[in-house]
């Protein structure tokens, strides 16, 4: 914890808000919530579709990206999250683990979501495509229109609260525009009717930490908004 502590003090963090404990009331009401008119099916059917679906895109050849991959990277975490993160596509870790975020950008995600006083099997994670692009390079409009489908079944199965999109290339995928990251941040957007804040992708914090400091003011926002919608 003092190792997080520290990180977060560096990264220019200066509210800390704690996961909260497992058997914590806030964290068991989550199951009532399965009750909610917000909530279209039961959590269990919802689990089995999004389940189905992933073993669906596991032979996926919609797009060449299928030719160099060794594992599909659809997505991880609680499927009744509130907070889902979307980024833009699988590294070369990711691709080898089958899992997104995992690398020193993933590493970085997990401290920025703890931040908000969150664990990361609390929230949902998942990438516009679904295979690595050769290189890391960015997707390509093709390979990103043939891997829609997906997310938006997982976005409509999950029905986060709040959506995240991280950095420039899931931001104007999902938002269907050219404009720049600075454009998009700041402002409250809508994706297949959730909310969604654009900040920049933890690579990018890793390359400069001047980014450090707006994300962070980014995640504040994300985590008082959800605290707002979560009490209705
Ligand atoms: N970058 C992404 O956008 N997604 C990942 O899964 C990993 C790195």
């Amino acid at each position: 914890m003092n190792e997080l502590l520290e990180y977060l003090q560096e990264l220019g963090f200066e509210d800390l808000y704690l996961p909260r404990a497992a058997g914590d009331p806030a964290i068991e009401g989550k199951a009532d919530r399965t009750a909610s008119p917000r909530r279209s099916e039961s959590a269990l059917d919802r689990q089995a579709r999004l389940a189905g679906l992933e073993e669906e895109s596991r032979d996926c050849q919609l797009c060449t990206l299928c030719q160099g991959r060794q594992k599909v990277v659809f997505g991880s975490g609680d499927p009744d999250a509130d907070l889902m993160f979307i980024g833009e596509g699988p590294g070369a870790e990711e691709d080898r683990q089958g899992l997104p975020f995992v690398g020193r950008a993933g590493d970085l995600l997990t401290k920025i979501i703890e931040a908000i006083g969150l664990r990361r099997e609390e929230v949902y994670i998942a990438n516009i495509v679904k295979c690595r692009p050769p290189g890391n390079r960015d997707p390509q409009p093709d390979e990103v229109a043939q891997c829609r489908g997906y997310l938006e079944q997982q976005i409509d199965l999950i029905e986060p609260k709040i959506i995240v999109l991280l950095g420039r290339v899931a931001a104007q995928t999902m938002l269907g525009n050219d404009l720049t990251l600075g454009r998009m941040r700041d402002q409250w957007h809508r994706v297949r009717e959730v909310e969604a804040r654009v900040t920049y992708h933890p690579a990018a914090l890793l390359r400069n930490s001047s980014f450090k400091r707006p994300t962070w003011e980014d995640m504040q926002v994300v985590r008082d908004r959800l605290a707002e919608v979560s009490a209705r």
